[in-house]
C-alpha cells in the first residue's frame, strides 16, 4: 500500500489530456458503419434542433396577421421537425450506445487476453485485484464516454457553433451582448478542468488500490481470521477506501465550483440580453418573434456550453481510464516468443539441459538465484532437486517453463534453446504439478480435464485412478461432478494434490515437473500421492523438487543445490558416501522420518 501514491504520481506525470482517448480509436475502427450511422443521426438531430426556433419565430410573428391556413402550415412543419428529431435521437441513442457496449466488451477481452499471457514478472509488479479493477471500473468509464458522452459532446458542439451562427444572423448586436462572457466562462473551465482530471485519476488509482487490497485480503480470509488480523485488515481497507473518497470529494467540490461559475455567467448574460432585447422590441428594432427565436438560441447555446463543461470532465476521467488500460495493453513483457520460432521436432524426447545458467529475479536484480548452473537430464530419467529452502530449486522449474529467461547461459529442450521456440510449443510437452496445487472453482472432473480439454470422461477417470484419486472422488456426493469450491476449499490438501497429479497424468506430456508439497500429509494420503507420482514419472523425463527422502531415493540421480549453485550430483548412495550437504540434509531435513543409512 505504501507505494500506491508514488505509482499514482508517476501515472499522473504521464497523464496526457483528452488526447489519450485517441488510443480508443483502434477499438472503434472496425465499427465504422455504426459510427457513420450514429454520426448521421447526430448531425440530423442537431440541425433539427437548430431549425425549430425559426419555426417558432414564424408562428409568433404571424400569430396576429397570418391566415389560419398559413399558421396551420407552420404548426404542421414544427410537428414534422419534432417527429424527425424524435426518430433521429432514437437512432443516435441506439447506435452510439451499442457502439459503446461493443467497444468496451472488446477492450475487456483484449486486456484479459493480454494479461493472462503475461510472464510472472508482470504480476510481481501489479496486484491481480488492480487488474480486475481496471477491467471493470475503468472500462465502465470508457463505456459512459463512448456510449454517451462523446455523442453528447459532438451534439452540443454542433448546437453551440450552429446556434452562435444563427444568433449572429438574427442580430449581431444582441449576439455580441450575449457572447462576450463566453471567454470568461471558458477560462475557469480550463483551469479547474485540469484539476478535476488530476483528482479523478487519483480517485481511480485509489479505487484500483483498494480493490487490489480487498481481493488479497478476501482470498486469505481464513489466515486473516486465524491471526485475528481483521481489525488491521479493516483499518487498512477503510484507509484506502477513504483516500479514494477524499480524492472523489475534492473532485466533486471542484466540479461544483465550476458549475456555479458557469451557471451564473450564463444566466447573467441571458438576463442582460433580455433587458436589452425588451427595450429593442419596444422601440420596434426587432420583432417579438425574433426576440423569442434569439432567446431560444441563447438558451440552447448556454445549455450546450454547460453540457460541454460537464462532459469535458467526463472525457478527462475517461482519458485517465484509457491511459491505464492502454498501459496494461502495451505493458512490455520481459519474456516474448521469437518472431521466427524454430520448428519443433515431430517427436519430443524430453531431454532437458541447463548450460551455465545465471539468473536473478527481475524484482531482485542484485541477488543471483542461480549461479553457473549446468546439468543435463536424459529422456525418461528421473532427477530429484534437493537443497535447503531458497537454494534455487523452484527457480529451475520456473526457467524450464520459460516464465523467466536466464541472464546468461541457455536452457534447452531436446537441444533447442527455449528462447528460440514458441512458448506454447514446448509447454505443451510439459506437465506441472506445483507445490501448492491450483484447483479451480469447478467440478472435480473439469479440474482434471484442465490438463487436456479434449479428454474423454473415460480418460479423466483413468487419470484419476492412476493418481489414486478415483476412490475419494467417487465418495463425494456427486462423484466426479462434485463442485470443489473456490481454490478447492472443499478438498483436503492430499486430495488437491492428487487432483493436480491426475491433471498432469491426463496431459500425458514427455516431461513432468513436480514441485513436491512441503506440507506433511497423513500417512495414507502420503502413500497414495507417492504411488501416483511413481506411476506418473515412469517413462517420462521427471524433475522433482523433492522434500521427502522416499522420493529422493527413488530418483535416478540427485542434484544438490546450495545458494543457487550445484553442490553435488549423484545417486543417493554416492552422495551419502560423500558426506557433505546431502547427508546432512538427509538426516535433518527430509521429512518422512527415515534417517539415511
Ligand atoms: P527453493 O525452491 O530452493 O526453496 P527458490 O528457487 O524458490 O528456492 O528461490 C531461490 C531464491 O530466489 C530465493 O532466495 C528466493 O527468495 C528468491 N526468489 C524466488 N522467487 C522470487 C521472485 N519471484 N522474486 C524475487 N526473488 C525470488
Amino acid at each position: 500500500m505504501a507505494d500506491a501514491p508514488r505509482t499514482a504520481e508517476q501515472d499522473r506525470a504521464k497523464s496526457k489530456k483528452i488526447s489519450a482517448l485517441s488510443a480508443l480509436w483502434p477499438f472503434m475502427k472496425p465499427y465504422g458503419w455504426m459510427i457513420a450511422l450514429a454520426g448521421t443521426a447526430l448531425v440530423i438531430t442537431a440541425c433539427m434542433s437548430l431549425a425549430l426556433p425559426m419555426a417558432v419565430r414564424r408562428v409568433v410573428d404571424n400569430f396576429d396577421v397570418a391566415e389560419t391556413s398559413l399558421l396551420d402550415g407552420y404548426f404542421a412543419a414544427a410537428l414534422g421537425l419534432a417527429a424527425l428529431l424524435a426518430v433521429g435521437t432514437a437512432m443516435r441513442y441506439y447506435f452510439v450506445t451499442r457502439l459503446g457496449e461493443r467497444v468496451v466488451a472488446d477492450i475487456r477481452v483484449a486486456v484479459f487476453d493480454r494479461v493472462i499471457g503475461m510472464s510472472p514478472a508482470f504480476f510481481e509488479r501489479i496486484m491481480t485485484g488492480e487488474v480486475l479493477s481496471r477491467i471493470t471500473t475503468d472500462t465502465t468509464l470508457i463505456l459512459s464516454v463512448i456510449g454517451s458522452s462523446v455523442s453528447i459532446a459532438l451534439r452540443n458542439t454542433l448546437i453551440f457553433f450552429g446556434g452562435i451562427t444563427l444568433m449572429l444572423i438574427t442580430s449581431v448586436k444582441m449576439s455580441l451582448m450575449v457572447l462576450w462572457p463566453i471567454p470568461i466562462i471558458v477560462f475557469p473551465i480550463i483551469i479547474l478542468g485540469r484539476r478535476v482530471r488530476r483528482l479523478s485519476k487519483e480517485n481511480q488509482d485509489w479505487i484500483a488500490q483498494s480493490s487490489g487490497d480487498a481481493s488479497e485480503q478476501l482470498l486469505s480470509a481464513q489466515t486473516v481470521q486465524a491471526f485475528t488480523h481483521e481489525a488491521q485488515s479493516r483499518t487498512k481497507f477503510h484507509d484506502v477506501t477513504e483516500h479514494s473518497f477524499v480524492a472523489a470529494r475534492r473532485r466533486i467540490g471542484t466540479r461544483a465550483i465550476l458549475t456555479a461559475i458557469v451557471i451564473f455567467m450564463a444566466f447573467s448574460a441571458i438576463v442582460g440580453f433580455l433587458w436589452m432585447g425588451a427595450s429593442d422590441v419596444r422601440s420596434g428594432i426587432i420583432t417579438v418573434g425574433e426576440l423569442v427565436q434569439f432567446m431560444i438560441y441563447t438558451i440552447m447555446v448556454a445549455g450546450a456550453l454547460a453540457a460541454l463543461t460537464e462532459i469535458w470532465s467526463e472525457l478527462q476521467r475517461a482519458a485517465g481510464a484509457t491511459e491505464r488500460l492502454v498501459e496494461l495493453l502495451s505493458a512490455d513483457d520481459a519474456v516474448t516468443d521469437p518472431a521466427a520460432p524454430l520448428q519443433a521436432p515431430a517427436v519430443r524426447l524430453g531431454e532437458i539441459a541447463f548450460e551455465d545458467v545465471n539468473f536473478a529475479y527481475p524484482s531482485r536484480p542484485g541477488v543471483r538465484a542461480l549461479n553457473g548452473v549446468s546439468f543435463k537430464v536424459a529422456p525418461g530419467e528421473t532427477v530429484a532437486l534437493v537443497g535447503p529452502s531458497g537454494a534455487g530449486k523452484t527457480t529451475i522449474i520456473q526457467l524450464l517453463l520459460r516464465f523467466y529467461d536466464p541472464a546468461s547461459g541457455r536452457v534447452t529442450f531436446d537441444g533447442q534453446d527455449l528462447r528460440d521456440l514458441e512458448r506454447a510449443d514446448f509447454r505443451r510437452h510439459m506437465a506441472l504439478v506445483p507445490q501448492d496445487p491450483v484447483i479451480f472453482a469447478a467440478s472435480a472432473r473439469e479440474n482434471i480435464r484442465f490438463g487436456r480439454p479434449d479428454a474423454s470422461d473415460a480418460d479423466v477417470e483413468a487419470a484419476a485412478k492412476a493418481a489414486a484419486a478415483h476412490e475419494f472422488l467417487m465418495a463425494l456426493p456427486e462423484g466426479y461432478d462434485s463442485y470443489v469450491g473456490e481454490r478447492g476449499v472443499m478438498l483436503s490438501g492430499g486430495q488437491k494434490q492428487r487432483i493436480a497429479i491426475a491433471r498432469a497424468i491426463l496431459r500425458d506430456a514427455p516431461v513432468l515437473l513436480l514441485d513436491e508439497a512441503t506440507s506433511a500429509l497423513d500417512a495414507e494420503s502420503e502413500r497414495a500421492v507417492q504411488s501416483a507420482v511413481d506411476t506418473l514419472s515412469q517413462d517420462r523425463t521427471t524433475l522433482i523438487v523433492a522434500h521427502r527422502l522416499a522420493t529422493v531415493k527413488k530418483a535416478d540421480r540427485i542434484i544438490v543445490f546450495e545458494e543457487g549453485q550445484i553442490a553435488a550430483i549423484g545417486t543417493h548412495d554416492d552422495l551419502v558416501a560423500q558426506g557433505g550437504l546431502y547427508s546432512r540434509l538427509a538426516k535433518l531435513q527430509f521429512t518422512d522420518g527415515i534417517v539415511a543409512e
